[in-house]
């Protein structure tokens, strides 16, 4: 009888490439491929060898994208099945069950990509719907099977697809967005995060519809924001400031540069009950807006800074920094004599050091003094991989920012 692997075609790596499958890096780029004996399309499962022949793991062939094959499995013997990815996603699910995350009304990412061991695989829950991501011709192969265990698994009423986001050209896949499976989800879903209710918009909002990563990040605040007048810039639905009209801030400002996100925001404090007198909405670029508030010499006791990713390639380091420190430096001249910054960047290619470089930047530009208070990450259902570094992308500090 034939085994199962008998026909899987094989890479085999030039020799030294097979150093980082060792560390159990999940990426092999073209460039350390010697040679793929047997036939392959994209999607297929493929064994990976070493140059001197020791079998190292299997992954998913890519044929159009630099990172020509991710790993599944760094067990030799392992096989790539319909057993194999349903296990991969009711681990996922476990774990998030340990996290106390999986409430009715919740909110959570359920599969973080290579973090989950499912490399192009973004499942995240609102209530009781399900949002997937399939951005890797490996989990497009397996879509039927993935879609097939999240019913089994979670049970959910509808699962929508929001395949749409730009990464998805280098697969060679085309973007895609719509039902999936079971009941089509209503135009705004209800969560609750840590007992504040939020709407979320999973078919045009950003991402999957809502910023999960920052969950814990947002509820950090509460400490500070007692009686205190809080900007918050780049506020998308409103998070930040919602939790700071929970810690009992005394006026909340929440800057956006779209009208949709504001409005969006006015629904959801409004879903909670507070009380409106409390908030500004101000439809502005936060550059500009900043540089207005210095020359009219407002001032504020705490300001949170989580704009969208400056960095989105190798070639937007420098300018994508210029910004950080312009809005930092900005932000740090209109505070208060000791006041509050909680500032964030999401570009995974920017190094937490060169973030914390930039802020100091701002900070002797700005004539301030700057002391870490706390520093901030993704929330636990974003975990970081050790084997895979590019999964640690959110940094965030918390500053005491004093004049000199
Ligand atoms: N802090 C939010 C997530 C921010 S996402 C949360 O916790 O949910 C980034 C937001 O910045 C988006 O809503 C986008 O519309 C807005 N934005 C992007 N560039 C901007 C700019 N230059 N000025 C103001 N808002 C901007």
């Amino acid at each position: 009888m034939m085994s199962e692997n008998a026909h899987i075609p094989k890479v085999i790596l030039k020799k030294g490439r097979e150093k980082s499958v060792l560390m159990h890096h999940p990426w092999i780029f073209s460039g350390a491929i010697e040679k793929i004996e047997g036939r392959i399309s994209a999607g297929n499962t493929a064994e990976v060898y070493s140059s001197n022949g020791e079998k190292l793991g299997a992954g998913a062939y890519s044929p159009h994208s630099q990172i020509r094959l991710r790993l599944w499995s760094f067990q030799p013997e392992e096989l790539i099945n319909e057993a194999f990815i349903k296990k991969k996603i009711n681990a996922a699910i476990e774990y998030r069950k340990k996290l106390d995350l999986f409430n009715h009304n919740g909110a959570c990412r359920l599969i973080f990509s290579e973090s989950d061991g499912l490399p192009g695989l973004i499942v995240d829950k609102y209530a009781s719907f399900l949002v997937c991501q399939f951005l890797s011709v490996g989990v497009v192969y397996w879509k039927e099977t993935i879609i097939d265990g999240l019913i089994e698994s979670i049970r959910p009423v509808g699962i929508y697809e929001r395949s749409d986001s730009e990464v998805i050209q280098k697969e060679g896949l085309k973007r895609r967005s719509g039902l999936l499976w079971g009941k089509e989800p209503p135009h705004q879903i209800e969560i609750s995060e840590n007992d504040i209710n939020f709407l979320v918009d999973i078919r045009n909002g950003h991402k999957t519809g809502f910023y999960l990563d920052q969950r814990n990040n947002r509820r950090s605040i509460l400490p500070y924001v007692k009686d205190k007048e809080v900007l918050n810039c780049f506020s998308y639905s409103g998070g930040f400031g919602i939790y700071a009209l929970e810690g009992g801030a005394k006026f909340i400002t929440q800057v956006d540069s779209s009208a949709e996100h504001l409005k969006l925001a006015s629904d959801i404090c409004h879903q909670n009950g507070f009380d409106e007198s409390k908030i500004h909405y101000e439809q502005a670029d936060v550059f500009q807006l900043l540089r207005q508030y210095e020359g009219s010499g407002r001032k504020f006791d705490l300001i949170i800074l989580d704009p969208p990713k400056f960095i989105t390639s190798s070639k937007s380091i420098n300018s994508g920094s210029r910004g950080y420190k312009d809005i930092n430096r900005l932000a740090m001249k209109i505070l208060d004599d000791n006041g509050i910054l909680f500032t964030f960047s999401c570009s995974g290619l920017l190094q937490r050091d060169l973030f914390q470089k930039i802020i100091a930047d701002a900070a002797v530009e700005a004539g301030k003094t700057v002391r870490i208070i706390s520093e901030l990450s993704q929330s636990p259902d974003h975990p970081i991989a050790l084997n895979f570094p590019e999964s640690r992308y959110l940094k965030g500090l918390i500053g005491a920012i004093s004049n000199r």
